[in-house]
């Protein structure tokens, strides 16, 4: 700690986008000791840096190896923290957010001169091992492009104490320091052995042996317990969230949303100890932190909120909770709204029968009431996210959503003081892992006809954001997928991926 940043002028010049003022904490996990392997993110630095998922791998491999991260820069992967390429390292750890990075992946992996497919790897190459919810998402993807993929929770805790990751981190570092030398097959093998044999109750599943699409998943069925909250690995003025240090206090959602996977995949909801989040609160690093955000899909239905928030507040920091959402805000303690400058609806849809269908609870006039302790918390933002093309939607429907859409804008305006609300539109996608995964997408023609009819009707009273339908319809067909080689060979084009996955 203390320690002169490691990035140097000469690592900006190549592009890294690192920046040169990250808290010291990094330096805990870079040039110690220990063996060297890479922590790999598909995405810039700036989004890495607000990936909480990226941070617990560098976390863990540090406890174990002396870490060297990768972003993803021009379509190669380039370190910030060293001159060697992604070339020179046995052990490869990617942290997968999404499902089409693994797509990325195989790609950039050639870009920077290895071999993208796990099939294709020869006893030279490196050991590539990955996890994430992207993982979780599209096992078949996954075990072509990864020699081990991990599916599940990646903390979760094995017999001896240590998390699934930091068991990939120990037999990595093990690997690298055999006195037998790198051996690429048989280092496979012991790290999927020695997860299988120090999980409590089978609580590892091998799914996809070798010779079977290529690498081994390893399927995590256990959970953890979030004794030890994930945490930033590094804050930086750089990042998504700037200075901000990212603390995760819940997982999972008690909401029970028949299409989400925050809630079905991460089931059952869990807040992390106070003791423990007080813990990680007291150790912020004195210099580069600003503030503290609250990660959860279901952060602000921590119970001890209050006093969490208060332990930040007495740091002199700030904090913002993700995913705060409108129907909770009436019962909130008035010092966790102090520094938050928006509220979330998830709406999904404003017809009783479609909220019915996909077991959307609480109502739509619970988020209207909602409104004045919103406003009179001096919040001036509201975020809406709305689902189109939800099986069963008719053109009636669509107009109830945007009529409640246009409600709650023009009443928030009027209370708020020209308040503004800002409308996220997506597609319905089918997950793996939901009890919706097996429902068809609706088709481009109604999705944009859908937009339309919200457009119209919801007028200037808020502001609609739509995503990209490609990457939508690429979302579900990959979570169908049961051969992956087309898809990574550039066989299929946009047309038949939408085909398949629409009625
Ligand atoms: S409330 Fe949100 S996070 Fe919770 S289950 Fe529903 S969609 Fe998922």
């Amino acid at each position: 700690m203390g320690k002169k940043s490691s990035f140097s002028g000469r690592d900006r010049k190549r592009g890294t986008q690192a920046s040169s003022v990250e808290c010291d904490e990094i330096q805990l996990y870079l040039g110690t000791s220990h063996p060297p392997v890479a922590a790999v993110f598909p995405a810039s630095y700036r989004v890495a840096a607000a990936s909480l998922g990226f941070s617990m791998v560098v976390r863990n491999l540090g406890e174990f190896c002396s870490v060297h991260r990768f972003f993803l820069q021009n379509g190669q992967f380039i370190s910030p923290d060293t001159r060697r390429s992604l070339r020179d390292y046995s052990m490869i750890y990617l942290s997968v957010a999404f499902e089409p990075d693994l797509m990325a992946i195989s790609e950039a992996l050639v870009c920077s001169g290895l071999v993208g497919l796990t099939r294709q790897r020869g006893h030279m190459d490196p050991i590539v091992i990955g996890g994430g919810v992207g993982v979780s998402l599209a096992s078949k993807l996954a075990a072509a492009v990864l020699d081990i993929s991990i599916a599940g929770e990646g903390d979760a805790l094995l017999i001896n104490g240590e998390t699934v990751m930091m068991l990939l981190a120990r037999e990595g570092a093990r690997i690298l320091l055999s006195t037998g030398g790198f051996n690429r097959s048989a280092g496979i093998e012991r790290i999927a052995d020695a997860l299988m044999s120090e999980a409590v109750d089978s609580s590892v599943a091998l799914t996809h042996p070798i010779g079977d699409v290529g690498g081994i998943c390893l399927n995590v069925r256990g959970k953890s317990d979030l004794s030890k909250p994930v945490g930033s690995a590094f804050v930086s003025p750089d990042s998504e969230f700037s200075s901000i240090y990212l603390l995760e206090i819940t997982r999972g959602c008690p909401g029970g949303c028949r299409f989400c996977f925050a809630c079905h995949g991460y089931a059952p909801f869990r807040a992390a100890p106070l003791n423990s989040i007080l813990a990680e609160i007291n150790n912020l690093p004195e210099r580069g932190v600003k503030g503290v955000g609250l990660v959860g899909a279901a952060s602000c239905r921590h119970p001890q909120l209050g006093r969490i928030v208060e332990s930040i507040a007495a740091r002199d920091l700030r904090w913002t909770i993700s995913s705060l959402s409108a129907e909770m805000v009436p019962d909130l303690d008035p010092l966790v709204l102090k520094s938050q400058k928006s509220v979330s609806i998830a709406l999904e849809s404003g017809s009783p029968e479609i909220r019915g269908f996909i077991n959307k609870r609480g109502s739509v006039n619970s988020c209207l009431d909602a409104l004045p302790f919103i406003a009179s918390a001096g919040i001036r933002e509201l975020r809406i996210y709305v689902m189109l093309g939800i099986p069963g939607e008719t053109a009636a429907d669509i107009c109830m959503t945007a009529d409640v859409i246009r409600e709650i804008g023009e009443t928030f305006r009027q209370l708020a003081g020209g308040g503004k609300t800002l409308v996220s539109v997506n597609p319905f996608i089918p997950k793996p892992g939901t009890p919706m995964w097996d429902q068809p997408m609706a088709g481009r023609k109604t999705i944009k006809n859908g937009v339309a009819v919200l457009r119209d009707r919801v007028g200037s009273s808020a502001v609609l954001k739509t995503e990209s339908l490609e990457t939508a319809f690429l979302q579900a067909f990959i979570g169908r997928l049961d051969d992956p080689f087309p898809l990574l060979g550039g066989e299929i084009g946009r047309r038949e991926i939408e085909e398949s996955v629409t009625r």
